[in-house]
């Protein structure tokens, strides 16, 4: 049975099938894992398609076509990590390239932008806190090429206006690029908004059980910039492996399910947060005390699993609060299907220095919750016997 017409269908049903068509050959239900590093040739050039494993893999396309389905993009790269996927993305960027990000990014990035790509290709980069803000027209300068945000971002869960950044890029002719890991396109595909470019790390929710690394870049359009990533994946390496793919096309097909569970859940243990006498503030899409709950209520389809909660706690204290929580797992990392905790001051964010921590918001008290989806009872007793 062909399944080509699915591709119209919802996005849970396009979770469940995109990629994993019947395997021709056998029937077999889900996409094997093609353990292949090259195919056999008839005669030189003459082949299947397929001539080497960097370059081609059915298991890694399938999770390719997977994705780019459920962003609405017309083409999906997978990579080694989060990361590689970002550092690819660079290189469709000339030398000496100027960036305008959003200035509360994951750690990683922002090592990568400068402590990497500053040195090897000269890039540099402009951090604000918003597109709305008029003075940011005047970061533009001749070799600015692409902006770049995460939304909700990591770890202030800020909400960035996706229309305004759109607008912005059009205007001054850059390429839009967004990090879609801490929402999921099961919450909100920038594409559909005209966004150029989207990236996941596949660590987190895509995948959902904390067991793989992987990155996964979506092109909104065929043309230029799909042909540009086609060659840098294939010419740079930093390629997925077929059981990684396999298992994060695996981890996909409950994605829908699972960001309802986390959002329901999160949700509830912001309220409870908010109200606790040890808790001084809660960032958390959600809640009508975000600043940005607008904007979030008008672009986000659930408000997702992550919640930053700063404690009314001195480092000491924040430390113990730490130690006694049993169901949450005290580790980096999230978008797993278990709840995790950290301390960004001294775990993801520790590459962030301290005095642009401190001008975030970043305290001795400040802890970052992936809510799994666990009992959301016992998700509230454990941190309300950690606190107590
Ligand atoms: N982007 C975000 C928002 C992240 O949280 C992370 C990792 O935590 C990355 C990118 C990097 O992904 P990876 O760890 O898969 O390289």
């Amino acid at each position: 049975m062909s399944k080509g017409n699915l591709i119209d269908r919802k996005l849970s049903t396009r979770a469940v099938h995109i990629g994993s068509e019947p395997d021709v050959s056998t029937g077999a239900v889900t996409t094997p894992i093609y353990a292949t590093s090259t195919y056999v040739q008839e005669s030189p050039g003459i082949h299947k398609g397929l001539d080497y494993g960097r370059s081609h893999n059915p298991s890694r396309f399938a999770l390719e076509r997977c994705v780019a389905s459920l962003e609405s993009g017309a083409h999906g790269f997978a990579f080694a990590s989060g990361l590689a996927a970002i550092s690819t993305i660079l290189e469709l960027l000339p030398v000496n390239s100027h960036i305008i990000a959003i200035d509360d990014i994951y750690g990683g990035t922002f090592r990568l932008f400068e402590r990497v790509k500053k040195l090897s290709a000269g890039l540099s980069v402009s951090y604000i806190s918003s597109f709305s803000d008029p003075a940011v027209a005047s970061l533009v300068q001749p070799n600015t090429r692409m902006l770049w945000v995460e939304t909700p971002t990591n770890p202030m869960l800020k909400v960035v206006d996706l229309e305004e950044v759109v607008k912005f890029a059009r205007a001054h002719n850059l390429i839009a690029a967004a990090d879609n890991t801490f929402a999921s396109p099961i919450i909100q595909r920038p594409l559909e908004y005209g966004f150029d470019i989207v990236m996941h790390s596949a660590t987190k929710y895509l995948n959902g059980h904390s067991d793989v690394i992987g990155g996964v870049v979506v092109v909104r359009e065929d043309g230029e910039l799909a042909e540009r990533m086609r060659f840098l994946q294939n010419a740079v390496g930093a390629i997925l492996g077929p059981f990684d793919s396999f298992l994060i096309q695996r981890g996909i097909k409950t994605l829908p399910i699972r960001m309802q569970r986390h959002s329901e859940s999160a949700l509830e243990i912001a309220r409870f947060l908010e109200n606790h006498s040890r808790v001084k503030r809660v960032l958390y899409p959600g809640l009508p005390s975000h600043p940005d709950h607008a904007v979030a209520k008008r672009q986000m389809e659930l408000f997702g699993g992550m919640i930053s909660v700063e404690l009314n706690a001195s480092l000491e204290e924040t430390k113990t609060f730490l130690k006694r929580v049993e169901v949450f797992s005290l580790a980096e990392s999230l978008g797993g299907v278990e709840s995790l905790i950290e301390h960004p001051a001294i775990m993801t964010h520790a590459t962030i220095p301290a005095e642009t921590r401190a001008s975030l918001g970043i305290t001795d008290g400040f802890v970052r919750l992936s809510v799994g989806v666990e009992d959301v009872g016992d998700l509230r007793r454990d941190l309300e016997f950690a606190l107590s």
